[in-house]
Order: structure tokens, then C-alpha cells, then sequence
């Protein structure tokens, strides 16, 4: 089922130097639709909610939930009747997720750390949480409850004061946001919560509605804007959080789920299967990509791989994505090369499925998620490790971090200098300042030197 890439020695003769992650990530499997693509799609939409506010969300909303709004904001009562009515089972799983991502994120928190220069100089780096964060929860294609809890323990470890979060209107609950997502609110004491979701969600959080253009909400403040958007969704809300960034930071773009899975002979094809499966069912435009130097492991796979698509419940949405440009096997010489395939691919998600996994998964450079040996598969990561499960997708983990207590706050530093303290190195400011042709700063040390 899985298309096969073929990098082994033998097969890539022509192609001498598949060993530069720029030369990899071009044979290596990818989207047909990038980030880039969907700006297009989404930059209508952002600047008719900055200049027209939420009649502008209402309309794509209309359009693309086929739900229409006159006030997204969901009633606090929705909010509490949805967890009164929970599963018990399903409130059990959320409080203990929950539970474990406080144990993980609260450690996160950088101390402030002051630094004596010298004598009577100090510079102290302190961490100030944001002032206001939306949170988005994603909704379309399958609810995620457990990505409230991913989004609010963070913001609430960092100490933001002010929450929202907002998710999609579900035709069939009310045009609310599913209970499970109200209720996972709920748990957290989330108040304000808004039934919208997709690109018009993130513009709706980063401009706000004063409600003073054109008198739709009667001059009543609609929502108030964020400083910080967070959280995952399909490619229209990366894409959206791409065009908006500037106008509000956002956290890494979590867009469509990937899920690279570097496995050697010893791996069992089942559990490998059963995970490349897992995150297929995400998206039609999910990756599932195995990287392995063993061709039996990889027929094995796609045994498995067939047998599970037919019995497993989003079997059109799977097949999708597995058969798509973005998932592949990739055959590797070894799992040395193995290793420069998954660095350079830079997966949200990287499972490592060998003999000495944790050696192997200490050399990763670039990957959302490292999870190691046959006993850690995403799934666990997705709701109950204690880990975040919003992570950077589309090769941004070259560069980017999954969601964190960081994510929410600001690094400033203090500068106390004494008298005697800038009197000491002051020659040095005045000779910087006349080599870069800016006098008056050298001036402003000199007026104080008298
Ligand atoms: P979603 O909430 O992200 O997107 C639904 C919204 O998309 C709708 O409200 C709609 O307004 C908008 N939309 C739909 N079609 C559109 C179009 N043609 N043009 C513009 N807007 C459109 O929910 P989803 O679709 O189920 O996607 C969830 C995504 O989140 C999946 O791709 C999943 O893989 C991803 N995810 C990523 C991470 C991560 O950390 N990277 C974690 C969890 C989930």
C-alpha cells in the first residue's frame, strides 16, 4: 500500500549524495498542498475579519461549517452542562492527561537568573507571562478534546492571565463546539469560549471585535484581541497563523500530523502498522512515513498495513493518506543513513523502533516528538505521557519547538547598572558609539560623567 523510495546504496548509484538534508528533502515524501498554497486560500478570509470583524468570520463560517452565528460566544451554561454530562470514563482519562501534563510542564518554567557582570552591574533575565492567548482547539474532521488540555496547561503553568479558546460549531451539537470540548473547558475552568473555527478563528483572536464597525454587535466589545494564538489544526489554520504572525506570535505551525517511524528488523510490523494508521486517520492529508533498512520489515508492513486499513473505522480518510504523495517507505543501507533520512525529514512525530532505540533516538537532530522503543507509540503522546502533543509539522522541526510553558511567556532583561559600574566601562560605550556615527549615545554616558 505504501509507495516504496528507494535510497539504498545500490538503488541510488546515480544520485551519489543523499547525504545533505537539502538533497535528501528533495526525494523525500511531501505534501501536494503546502502552507505556502493554503495562504492563498485563507488571506481573503483574514483580511475581511480585520476589516469587517465578525461579520466577515460569520460568512466564512457559513460557508465552511455551514453553520451560521449571529453571536459565537458559547453560553457559560453550555459549558457546565457539558461536563455534568461527561462519560465517566472519558472525564477520568481527561483529568488524569491533565494530571500528567502538569507534572511535565510545570518543571518547564525558566527561573529569572541574575547575572553579576561586575562589581555595582547586574543583568537579570526574568519571564513574564503573555497577557491574553487564544487557544485553538481543532474540530472538523475529528474532535480533540485532549488538545484543550495540550493548549490551557501550558498557558495556565506560565501564569497567562486571560484565556479563549475557540473551536468549530458542530451542526449536529447546537452549532456549539462539541460537549467534550466544552467539557475538557470546564475541567480547566475556561470561561470564555467562542464556536468558530479554522483561518477565520485565528483572525477573529488576533484583531478582536470592538463591534464599532457598522453597529453588528450593537457597540457591545465582541471578543477582545489576543497577543498569542496557539495550538493545531488542518492546513488553513497554519496557514492562518503564517499570515497573522507579527500582528499576534503564535507557537510552531501544527498543521497536518506526520508520523516518520525509523524501525530496524527487530520492529514488530503490526505495532508499526497500527501506528502509521493512527495518525493517517487524522487527515487525508496526514504523512505516515517509515524509514527502514530492512525490506522484509517493509513488505511485512505492508501486509499489515492492508489487513488493518479494512477493519480500522476512518478506512477512506486512512487510505487517503496513505496512498498520497506525502507517505511512503523509504529504504535505507543502514540505519546510519536511516538517521540522516529522519533529520532531514524532520517528522512532528518520530517513533524509533530498533535494537538500542534510546542510542539511536539521542543522535535525532530534528523531529516535534522523539518516541523511543516499541513500547511508546504516539498514541500515548497524543493524550497521556505527560508530553505536549502540539508540535511543529511541514519540516518546521528544523527549527521550531512543540508547544511549552515557554511558548507563553516573554524573556526581558534588567539592566541595574550603579554609578561606579557605568563609569568603568563608559570609554568603551563612547568609542562603540563614535565608531557607529552615533554621537548623542555616546553623549547620554558623557552627561552622566560630570
Ligand atoms: P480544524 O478545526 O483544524 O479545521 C476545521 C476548520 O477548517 C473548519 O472550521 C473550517 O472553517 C475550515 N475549513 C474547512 N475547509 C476549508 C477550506 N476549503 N478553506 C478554508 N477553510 C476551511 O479541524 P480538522 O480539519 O479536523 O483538522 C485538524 C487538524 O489538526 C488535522 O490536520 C490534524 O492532523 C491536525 N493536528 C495537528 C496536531 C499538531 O500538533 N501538529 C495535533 C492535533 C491535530
Amino acid at each position: 500500500m505504501l509507495r516504496r523510495v528507494d535510497l539504498r546504496p545500490s538503488a541510488a548509484e546515480q544520485e551519489p549524495s543523499f547525504t545533505s538534508g537539502h538533497r535528501l528533502r528533495q526525494v523525500l515524501p511531501r505534501a501536494e498542498m503546502d502552507v505556502d498554497a493554503a495562504i492563498a486560500a485563507v488571506t481573503p478570509v483574514i483580511e475581511g475579519v480585520r476589516d469587517r470583524g465578525y461579520p466577515a468570520a460569520r460568512e466564512a463560517t457559513a460557508r465552511f461549517d455551514g453553520v451560521d452565528l449571529a453571536d459565537p460566544r458559547v453560553p457559560a451554561a453550555a459549558i457546565t452542562d457539558a461536563l455534568a454530562t461527561l462519560d465517566p470514563a472519558v472525564r477520568a482519562a481527561l483529568e488524569e492527561s491533565i494530571r500528567r501534563a502538569r507534572i511535565v510542564h510545570r518543571k518547564q518554567r525558566r527561573p529569572t537568573v541574575e547575572v553579576q557582570v561586575v562589581a555595582g552591574g547586574t543583568v537579570t533575565e526574568k519571564w513574564i507571562p503573555v497577557d491574553r492567548v487564544g487557544l485553538y482547539v481543532p474540530g472538523g474532521l475529528a474532535v480533540y478534546p485532549s488538545s484543550v488540555v495540550m493548549n490551557v496547561v501550558p498557558a495556565q503553568e506560565a501564569g497567562v492571565p486571560s484565556l479563549v479558546v475557540c473551536s468549530p460549531p458542530q451542526k449536529e451539537f447546537g452549532s456549539l463546539p462539541h460537549p467534550t470540548i466544552l467539557a475538557a473547558c470546564a475541567l480547566l475552568g475556561v470561561e470564555e469560549v467562542y464556536a468558530i473555527g479554522g483561518a477565520q478563528a485565528i483572525a477573529l483572536m488576533a484583531y478582536g471585535d470592538s463591534g464599532e464597525a457598522d453597529g453588528h454587535s450593537a457597540g457591545r466589545v465582541l471578543i477582545e484581541p489576543v497577543d498569542v494564538v496557539t495550538g493545531p489544526g488542518n492546513i488553513y489554520v497554519a496557514a492562518a497563523k503564517r499570515v497573522l504572525r507579527g500582528v499576534i506570535g503564535i507557537d510552531a505551525e501544527a498543521g497536518p500530523t506526520e508520523i516518520a517511524i525509523l524501525a530496524d528488523a527487530s520492529a514488530d510490523p503490526a505495532h508499526v502498522a497500527a501506528d502509521l494508521i493512527s495518525q493517517a486517520e487524522h487527515d487525508p492529508m496526514a504523512a505516515s512515513v517509515l524509514v527502514t533498512d530492512s525490506a522484509e520489515l517493509a513488505d511485512a508492513v505492508d501486509a499489515e498495513v492492508s489487513r488493518q486499513v479494512q477493519i480500522t473505522k476512518h478506512t477512506d480518510r486512512v487510505r487517503t493518506a496513505l496512498s498520497g504523495p506525502q507517505s511512503a517507505t523509504v529504504l535505507v543501507g543502514d540505519l546510519e543513513q536511516g538517521l540522516q533520512v529522519v533529520n532531514a525529514y524532520a517528522a512532528e512525530h518520530l517513533e524509533v523502533i530498533t535494537v538500542d532505540a534510546r542510542k539511536w533516538a539521542e543522535r535525532v537532530r530534528s523531529a516535534g516528538c522523539i518516541f523511543v522503543g516499541a513500547s511508546s507509540p504516539v498514541s500515548l503522546g497524543d493524550y497521556c505521557a505527560g508530553s505536549n502533543h502540539v508540535l511543529p509539522t511541514g519540516c518546521t522541526a528544523r527549527h521550531a519547538s512543540g508547544l511549552s510553558v515557554q511558548s507563553f511567556l516573554k524573556g526581558v532583561h534588567l539592566v541595574e547598572y550603579d554609578h561606579e559600574a557605568l563609569v568603568e566601562v563608559s570609554a568603551h560605550v563612547i568609542a562603540l558609539a563614535d565608531a557607529e556615527d552615533l554621537p548623542a549615545h555616546g553623549a547620554a554616558v558623557k552627561v552622566r560623567l560630570a
